[in-house]
């Protein structure tokens, strides 16, 4: 699918904001040369108010942009974020993972996503939100640190990086947001505190019809061999026990309107590359019914 695709290089337009000196570098690059043959170069970036820096590569395939920008840019929790823009009109999607740091399966998939080729629209990914709590592999960090209690509706994000990720979502300005995650447990399994196999969702229409298509597929084609309970669901947030926790699927639903979920897929007898398969094929299923992605996995 990838085929052998000719890359080049695109200069960001650069505009000076307030005499600001424009850098050009290393700062931000994530340069890992990824498998596509990509070529990736960092141009000079205006300094931003909020201090990101963005690259830009193009793919020779149709008019499909790739920039990239970082968020606290310059410490240690600077992460890029990956705008994937097909050059056809279409809504903005934005996927998150790396919320919490010991959930693989989210910043897994998301890695791979953010290589996804897309019809229509514009996907927006931050595959690591909190890159300091992934590389110690721990759901909170620095110590008593869970980003995603640092979102409280109405109000703004009450640390650094969570105030980061809010300015980014304010401008890509996305149509649709999907958190990833993953869960020891089972929401439906009596006595477990757990939250697995659940879509925690907004109840917008359109997040109602497409998170239900994909937790359908996932059933019918994925969750194969295990007990019922294992089945995903769905449920609207704002009926949970959630409904007023500081997350940022509720302050994207509550403060900007925007059809939402979180996937949260269970760690109970199953494997860290499943869970990322499983999470995929959602995220796959989801843009495919936004008009953003025609599916292209199966299996
Ligand atoms: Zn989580």
């Amino acid at each position: 699918m990838n085929g052998s695709r000719r890359t080049f290089l695109s200069t960001v337009g650069s505009v000076s904001v307030g005499g600001t000196v424009l850098l050009s570098g290393c700062a931000g690059s994530d340069s890992d040369g990824d498998a596509n043959g990509r070529t990736t170069d960092v141009s000079s970036g205006a300094e931003s108010a909020d201090s990101t820096a963005t690259t830009e590569t193009t793919t020779a395939t149709g008019k499909q942009t790739v920039s990239t920008a970082t968020i606290r840019d310059g410490t240690e929790q600077e992460t890029t974020i990956y705008e994937i823009r097909s050059g056809s009109p279409g809504p903005t999607a934005f996927v998150g993972g790396g919320m919490h740091g010991n959930e693989e399966s989210g910043y897994w998939a998301a890695d791979a996503i953010r290589k996804w080729d897309i019809d229509a629209g514009t996907l927006v990914v931050l595959p690591k939100a909190n890159v300091r709590g992934v590389r110690h592999e721990r759901r909170e960090w620095p110590p008593g640190m869970d980003l995603n209690r640092k979102f409280p509706i109405g109000e703004p994000p009450t640390n650094a990086l969570a105030k980061a990720v809010w300015r980014a979502i304010e401008e890509y300005d996305p149509d649709l947001f999907i958190d990833l995650h993953s869960s020891k447990g089972i929401l439906r399994r009596e006595g477990d505190e757990g939250v697995g196999q659940n879509v925690f969702r907004s109840k917008h229409d359109e997040i109602v019809t497409s998170v239900d298509a994909a937790v359908e597929r996932l059933n019918d084609e994925y969750v194969t061999g295990y007990e019922p309970v294992y089945d995903f669901v769905h449920t609207p947030v704002s009926e949970t026990k959630y409904d007023t926790t500081p997350m940022l699927v509720n302050k994207m639903r509550a403060d900007r309107d925007v059809p939402s979920c979180l996937f949260e897929v269970t760690q109970d007898d199953v494997k860290p590359e499943k869970r990322a398969r499983w999470t995929r094929t959602f995220v796959d299923s989801v843009l495919d019914s936004w008009g953003i992605r025609s599916s292209r996995l199966n299996g």
